[in-house]
């Protein structure tokens, strides 16, 4: 029987480029056709109720039900115009990939016809029978209910043939059971803090919107090769596999020429997220054989977050169709960089005023430099929180690995800032400042260049970056919801808005001139933050010595660091900002810690399976077959001569039984700490009982059948090598 492994090769190699057939018109046409928008809003919709959906799309107010009644009347012509049979309410559940659950548009009437039947009250509010979905103990199953309702902030569309309606998803008692609730708290907490504090500046600013631009890279692999590795197909990455003689180490791959096959994978899925309305812009190959990056135009964070979610969704579903499979794990091969997402996060006035953006003034300069350090100093004081939002047992493999950044937050300025902030610390006095101090430095402060090209991308190894007019939050995982990371940073930042701003009025209360009080508190935050600034290279050991030596945070073990989400700190912060409740912290930190637990009981089984049913079995073939040789060349040869011609085979059947008899051995006690771990009830205990002693095997399992690999006949081997899983495309 040809083996699995060499069927896949063979059909993998024999594929072709798709044709994609390109929409016959520009795409500024087709652009958003199956986004239920302003422009179709106005179309579908009578002008009380789009001016009531506008509404609550600007202020957050809420659509009653009257209104509701004509939006769904409205949107569900549209939908059906674009050919939508069914409907489902479209959500983030804390599984991390995004529900849905289709309902046909038409119901019985009577015995001879069906009627399109959707009213408001479906379009506000759905029941799923969701008590599958993660709760983390919030959701007593006598209470089981949970409940999605409509987000009017993000717009429905059409996929496929149904018409997906953004929604939030809460429990019978208000609870959150997802991302997206918290996500909008915190644009609302961030937005009341950036408003108030931007008024000092400019009285006529009335909304502030959180700006997000995520960069997503993933790899690609030919799902015949795919699906001879049980280990991808259950875990999202290689648990074996020996590194390929070529990977990365000609750096050739990175910007590189785009392979065919692989350009009509993204041709396709760039038209079908346009035709979705995500402004999707920027593709390359990534630094890792068979890793690309795509990037859209930044937009309003919360419909960010979901233009997220659905490109993901939208690749694997296009991905099919090329005969290809997504990788969105973190660390899918080892030895080759890993996956990221890194997140640009900025704040955006009313009026398209860039608030991290230095200006042509010292009025804007003040401004920019007033929400410039509160950002860094949040970052600082709430460096655990940071990590928190980002580690997973995914990203955990990618983080610190030369790679990417480490887990230790720092913020990245650039010479340009940093000469900036050192300037006005030693610049502005305690004392009260005559008026000649302050209009010089009005205009120093007025001398911040607007553009910093230098400045953008020199260091690729800090997690927390300026580059020029926005933060980038590179710590992210590839897979990751950035709802969570977005949280984090919203309300973390709106904290010392907030703070800023009551630093400010006391001040100012005490007589000091507000332009003055601006100047000292500023300073203040540069001086509480100053440790966070590291402009290194945060991939080397000597930063992990340093910052230790700073205070700084280096903890980076993932259960202690998914604590740090409900730890007393975090907690205070989210309660003040109103984003989580204790309950709904607590319940997150469950179900972050059992997640963990779960993905490693899959991939130690996983492992476990593959060790005894795939590679001893073959390996002991290949000894057989040596054994074979050995005793042939014993009946030919004489005694002496026997010896020297049969020593490497001997080396070799020796070498696979020690080894074969350590992954024996090895996949035994991990099985036996496996079963230890399971009886442990609590949940923290049982994950620690897992990361400490289940996870080790992992890595030492994997280590003996690597070695296996490289002296088995390649013949027989029965799982696609990483130079195949790598090249072939
Ligand atoms: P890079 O050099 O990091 O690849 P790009 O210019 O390609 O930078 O931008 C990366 C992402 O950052 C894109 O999604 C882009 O739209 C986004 N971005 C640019 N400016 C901003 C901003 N002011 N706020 C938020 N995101 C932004
Ligand atoms: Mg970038």
């Amino acid at each position: 029987m040809e083996s699995l492994r060499f069927k896949s090769i063979e059909k993998a190699i024999s594929r072709q480029p798709l044709e994609v057939t390109f929409p016959s018109v520009k795409t500024s046409e087709y652009f958003a056709i199956n986004v239920f928008n302003k422009t179709k809003m106005r179309e579908y919709l009578s002008q009380e109720a789009f001016g009531s959906v506008m509404e609550a799309i600007e202020k957050g107010t809420k659509v009653d039900r009257k209104v509701s009644n004509q939006v769904s009347l409205g949107m569900k012509a549209w939908a059906l115009d674009r050919g939508a049979t069914h409907y489902t309410h479209w959500f983030h559940p804390l599984t991390g990939a995004t529900a849905e659950k289709h309902d046909a548009f038409f119901e019985p009437a009577s015995d001879a016809y069906v009627l399109e039947n959707f009213d408001g009250s479906k379009l506000v509010q759905q029941e799923p029978d969701a008590s599958s979905f993660p709760s983390g103990g919030m959701r007593n199953t006598f209470e089981a209910r949970g409940y999605t309702a409509w987000d009017p902030s993000s717009p429905a569309f059409v996929m496929g043939h149904t018409l997906c309606i953004p929604s939030v998803y809460v429990s019978f008692k208000g609870d959150s059971l997802d991302y997206k609730t918290p996500l909008l708290k915190s644009l609302e907490a961030i937005e009341k803090a950036a408003v108030d504090l931007c008024n000092y500046f400019d009285k006529s600013v009335t909304s502030v919107n959180v700006a997000l631009g995520c960069e997503q890279e993933y790899f690609l692999v030919d799902d015949a090769l795919f699906n001879a590795r049980p280990d991808l197909k259950l875990t999202d990455r290689t648990l074996m596999g020996h590194s390929a003689a070529k990977d990365q180490q000609l750096a050739d791959h990175y910007f590189g020429y785009i392979p065919m096959r692989v350009t009509a994978f993204m041709r396709e899925f760039e038209i079908e997220a346009y035709k979705l309305g995500i402004p999707v812009k920027t593709r390359h190959n990534e630094v890792a054989p068979n890793q690309y990056e795509c990037a859209p135009v930044y937009e309003e964070a919360n419909l960010a977050v979901d233009h997220n979610q659905l490109l993901m969704t939208l690749m694997k579903r296009v991905a099919k169709k090329h005969h290809f499979k997504v990788l969105f794990h973190e660390k899918p091969y080892k030895d080759v960089n890993g996956s990221g997402k890194h997140c640009n996060w900025s704040l955006i006035t009313d009026s398209g005023t860039n608030l991290l953006s230095p200006g042509k003034t010292p009025k804007t300069n003040m401004s920019f430099l007033a929400f410039f350090v509160s950002v860094i100093k949040g970052v600082y004081e709430y460096q655990d929180l940071l990590k928190s939002s980002i580690v997973s047992l995914g990203n955990e493999l990618r983080l610190g690995a030369s790679e990417a950044p480490p887990v230790i937050m720092s913020v990245f300025l650039g010479q340009e800032m940093n000469r900036v902030l050192d300037d006005l610390e030693s610049r502005v006095s305690g004392r009260k400042m005559d008026p000649d101090e302050k209009t010089e430095l009005k205009l120093d402060v007025g001398k911040i260049p607007e553009i910093m090209p230098d400045n953008t991308d020199r260091n690729r190894t800090s997690p927390f970056a300026f580059t020029g007019n926005r933060f980038e939050f590179r710590a992210v995982g590839s897979s990751a919801n950035v709802a969570s990371p977005v949280i984090a940073l919203n309300t973390i930042v709106a904290k010392q808005l907030k703070d800023f701003k009551t630093e400010v009025d006391k001040l100012t209360e005490k007589g000091v001139k507000k332009d003055e009080a601006i100047f000292q508190t500023i300073k203040k935050f540069i001086l509480a933050s100053k440790k966070i600034r590291f402009d290194g290279n945060s991939y080397s050991e000597e930063w992990k010595k340093e910052a230790e030596q700073r205070g700084l945070s280096v903890d980076d073990d993932v259960l202690d660091l998914l604590r740090a989400i409900a730890s007393p700190t975090a907690m205070k912060l989210f309660l003040e900002m109103r984003v989580f409740s204790q309950l709904e912290l607590e319940a997150r930190l469950e179900i972050d810690i059992e997640k963990y637990n779960k993905k490693l009981q899959i991939e130690s089984r996983v492992l476990g399976d593959l060790a005894i049913n795939h590679i001893l079995p073959t390996v002991y073939r290949y000894q057989n077959m040596l054994i074979e040789n050995v005793k042939g060349l014993k009946e030919l040869f004489e005694n002496s001569e026997y010896e020297k011609l049969s020593s490497t085979q001997k080396a070799s059947i020796k070498e696979i039984s020690l080894r074969s008899a350590m992954v024996n051995i090895k996949v035994n006690n991990m099985i036996d700490e496996r079963r230890q771990a399971n009886k442990i009830e609590q949940n923290e205990l049982r994950a620690r009982q897992y990361s400490e002693k289940v996870k080790p095997y992992l890595d030492e399992i994997r280590y003996e059948i690597d070695h296996l690999e490289m002296i088995v006949d390649d013949q027989i081997w029965p799982l696609p090598k990483y130079r195949e899983l790598l090249f072939i495309r």
